[in-house]
């Protein structure tokens, strides 16, 4: 019998954790829609959003009237500029060093009811030109070690604002997962002699079942020590250290990959997905990174429909992840959903 069907636990060579599968508490893996698809209908211009065009922000300054993308330093920073002269312990139990960093807010478009999921190729490309732009710019600046992109989604990922909008973080240190990742992917190129992620990918791509789709520069899979039920890692198939090493081909690729993954999570339970996602690429410490493939994580928290959310309780919180559904599994669900969203298409 393979292994796939009996509990088992898998390694997550990027961070070295692991993940516990239990594949027989689910009999039906897939059962469908459950619930009525959500059709309600946002406006395009929200009088009382702070991100869209020409509105208020909280802060007190005023959005321009902008027509494609728009960043700003955001109005309520977790992070801050550097502060000299503050003390902090030397010990071995009570240890604090400082941060600093930027934290930016970028909106992706004008409209307030779109998302990637439905925005234009267009439009999406100059959200990922935006991305490198901001990458560069942070990532030149003295006290920049990492820039971290991503994007929060949906209120119960605890985002307020529908408007489609993401954040970078710019921080002296690199954190601590995107840390843990320079670690392991740095001892797998030492050891092996080639990188981590491309060894995965070619992997990835012989065995096949874990694919959700492809383009000529990115592959969308549901990686084998996913914790997430729908989780997925989008990667380049060249070998690319950060944002800033796409070319106009590739960017318009990772654009079109964002585009179809977003319908598809859309469509899976016929829901505006939640969804944390964002992308992990060398830090910007002045070291090369030759070990560093870049790519994106997409983290949702739904399970079986648009209100039955998977929580980390009990021995995940004690112990370690869990999960019912294999990757596998969730990888052939996502296969089989159509690339058109579900509310262009009943308007067809
Ligand atoms: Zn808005
Ligand atoms: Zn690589
Ligand atoms: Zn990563």
């Amino acid at each position: 019998m393979p292994f796939k069907e009996h509990p088992h636990r898998r390694f997550n060579p990027l961070t070295g954790e692991w993940i516990l599968v239990s594949p027989h508490r689910t009999k039906r893996p897939w059962q469908g829609q459950q619930e009525e698809p959500d059709r309600s209908v946002m406006p395009k211009f929200d009088p009382g959003c702070y991100l869209c065009p020409g509105n208020e922000r909280a802060g007190g300054e005023r959005n321009p009237e902008y027509s494609d993308t728009f960043v700003f330093t955001n109005d309520f920073a977790a992070l801050l500029p550097e502060v000299s002269g503050l003390e902090f312990p030397d010990d071995d139990l009570l240890r604090a060093e400082p941060e600093s960093g930027i934290c930016r807010v970028i909106c992706f478009s004008p409209r307030h009811d779109l998302s990637i999921a439905r925005m234009s190729r267009e439009q999406t490309v100059k959200v990922v030109e935006l991305w490198i732009s901001e990458f560069r710019e942070l990532g030149a600046q003295d006290g920049v070690g990492y820039v971290q992109i991503f994007e929060n989604r949906g209120s119960i990922m605890g985002c307020s604002n529908p408007h489609p909008h993401g954040q970078i973080w710019a921080t002296r240190s690199v954190p601590m997962i995107p840390s843990l990742e320079t670690e392991r992917q740095a001892d797998y190129l030492a050891g092996k002699g080639e990188c981590l992620l491309c060894s995965y990918l070619k992997r990835e791509l012989a065995e096949g079942e874990r694919i959700v789709f492809q383009n000529d520069s990115f592959v969308a899979l549901v990686p084998f020590w996913a914790v997430w039920p729908f989780e997925v890692m989008v990667l380049p198939r060249e070998h690319m250290a950060s944002l800033g090493e796409m070319n106009a081909r590739t960017r318009g690729d990772l654009a079109d990959a964002m585009i179809r993954l977003g319908i598809r999570y859309d469509n899976l339970f016929k829901t505006s997905f939640p969804y944390s996602m964002g992308v992990h690429q060398a830090p910007t410490d002045g070291r090369a990174h030759p070990e560093w493939h870049f790519h994106f994580h997409y983290y949702p928290p739904l399970l079986r429909s648009a209100s039955v959310r998977k929580f980390m309780v009990g021995f995940e919180m004690l112990g370690m992840p869990q999960r019912d559904i294999t990757a596998e599994h969730a990888a052939a669900a996502l296969r089989e959903l159509s690339e058109i969203h579900y509310l262009d298409e009943e308007s067809a």
